[in-house]
């Protein structure tokens, strides 16, 4: 394996000289400035060699592999409408239907201009359409490894003429369980070939993969691996297993968050507090790997399109989702492992935006999952103690329409062992109801924001809002981490 490159001087895409379709489709999307990853790896790959790239989600990576294959294939770039003129030529894997969708419309993008064919295949979804567009011929296959099998076990995909691979989220691929399937895939494709991989960091594991498929790979890497961005605000809260609903409810409204991700760490948990938070009046969605296709594609866009305050996932389903800007993110259950605790958090506070990360450790294994967490991103975790307005009280979360209440109106009783506040439960008046969700969403205004990177801000246009907007804080909370003071303690 070869040193860590040095950041190439190209840094803009005029400079690249692309072929003129593939300029124009990138100049359409806004793109002025390449991030580091493009600005590393194109060069690289526009040379044909193997990349190993560390690079986290949201770092358009995309980009930085699919422009030189691209650019690369247009050699082959034809007309005719045999399919025997169209064979896959580059094969881009990913661990999750979502993410494979996401790279292939990303891909189709940049191809725009191009005669060059790209399709997805995912499981969970009718052959049938997958398998016509195989067989009207395509350049670009983006598939999860499963549903590729099956594919070319019916004969439905053959894999002898790829001259390029690429195995992006390989670390997310790996965790899944997918190496069985990896293999048998790359062992129907020809050894002469670029082969290109992407993961969030280089674990052991990766790094033997890495060894038995790349050839000499140039490693990049453009953010140290484990490393939690210091503009996110973190907090760990001592929360009751019971009091977390209320808790998470209690933080979104206090501090106007328009936006979350909420993370959990089961299908099952996943779908219960997505319908809890949705009784409680806030527009919530959950993404698990046990929703149909269409229905997490669905949640996912409302999303994106702001129709959605919450978006509940496993860590499975929200892996390298290309939704940027979250105010917040919420480890409603502390992750079981801790490279998910940087990639959940991950999701927030970008481009030098402040986000909020929140995370409920609530007892039984949590003490050893946090210390596990403060042993990788190498900060002092302190635990908070999470204070309820008095007037609140805390325990069992509403389970129907009326809040803080029993069907028959008795108010519900405070758990002794998670009570915080002392003194007991009182029903307020009505529930709370924050007019903040009344409104429709808002840009923020410009000066909000810390500044983002160049390759951002050519990007972001005037639709797009930075990060901080969502965030108004009525209350302040202490921060856990001041990175740049010392602390006291
Ligand atoms: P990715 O990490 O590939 O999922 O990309 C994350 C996001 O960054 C996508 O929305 C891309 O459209 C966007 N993006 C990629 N490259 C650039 C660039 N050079 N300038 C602006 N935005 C970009």
């Amino acid at each position: 394996m070869t040193e860590p490159v040095t950041p190439s001087r190209i840094d803009s895409f005029a400079q690249l000289q692309l072929a003129a379709p593939l300029a124009k489709a990138v100049a359409e999307l806004g793109y002025e400035s390449m991030t580091p990853i493009q600005a590393q790896a194109i060069p690289q790959v526009l040379q044909g060699l193997d990349v190993m790239g560390a690079a986290q989600t949201g770092t358009g990576k995309t980009a930085a592999f699919s422009l030189p294959l691209l650019q690369r294939m247009l050699a082959h770039e034809n007309t005719s409408t045999s399919p025997a003129r169209h064979p896959v030529r580059a094969l881009v894997l990913l661990p999750t239907r979502e993410l494979a969708d996401q790279v292939a419309q990303a891909i189709k993008s940049y191809a725009k201009y191009t005669q060059l064919r790209c399709t997805v295949v995912f499981g969970g979804m009718d052959m049938k359409p997958q398998t016509a567009e195989l067989k009207r011929g395509v350049e670009i296959l983006v598939a999860t490894p499963g549903r590729l099998l099956d594919h070319i076990e019916a004969k439905n995909a053959v894999l002898n003429q790829v001259e390029y691979v690429v195995l992006d989220e390989a670390d997310r691929m790996l965790d899944i369980g997918f190496l069985p399937d990896l293999q048998r895939i790359l062992s129907h494709l020809p050894k002469t070939r670029t082969t290109l991989l992407f993961s969030a960091t280089f674990s052991p594991e990766i790094r033997r993969l890495a060894g038995s498929y790349l050839q000499d790979p140039v490693t990049i890497e453009v953010a140290r691996p484990n490393e939690t961005a210091s503009t996110v605000e973190q907090h760990f809260y001592s929360v009751g297993e019971d009091d977390k609903r209320r808790a998470l409810k209690q933080i979104v409204r206090d501090r106007g968050i328009g936006q979350a991700f909420v993370f959990v760490n089961s299908k099952l948990g996943c779908a219960r507090l997505a319908r809890s938070m949705e009784r409680e009046g806030l527009k919530t969605s959950a993404l698990h790997g046990d929703k149909s296709q269409d229905e997490r594609l669905k949640s996912l866009d409302a999303f994106k399109r702001g129709e959605v305050e919450l978006l509940v996932c496993t860590d499975v389903a929200a892996r390298g989702l290309d939704i940027k800007d979250v105010p917040a993110v919420f480890n409603f259950d502390i992750p079981f492992n801790a490279e998910d605790y940087v990639h959940r958090i991950g999701r927030t506070g970008r481009a030098g935006a402040s986000g909020l990360a929140v995370s409920f450790a609530s007892g039984g294994n949590d003490a050893r999952l946090v210390a596990d967490i403060e042993k990788l991103i190498k900060k002092k975790i302190e635990l908070e103690p999470f204070a309820f307005p008095e007037n609140e009280p805390h325990g069992r979360f509403n389970q129907g329409r009326r809040l803080y209440e029993h069907e028959d109106g008795r108010p519900p009783r405070a758990r002794d062992d998670q009570r915080s506040g002392g003194g007991s439960a009182r029903r307020p008046a009505a529930a709370p109801r924050d007019p903040f969700f009344d409104q429709p969403y808002e840009a923020a205004a410009p000066g909000d924001t810390a500044v983002a990177p160049s390759w951002e801000a050519s990007a972001r246009g005037a639709a797009r809002s930075p990060v901080s907007a969502n965030i108004k804080p009525k209350r302040k909370l202490a921060a856990l981490f001041k990175p740049e003071v010392p602390s006291s303690s």
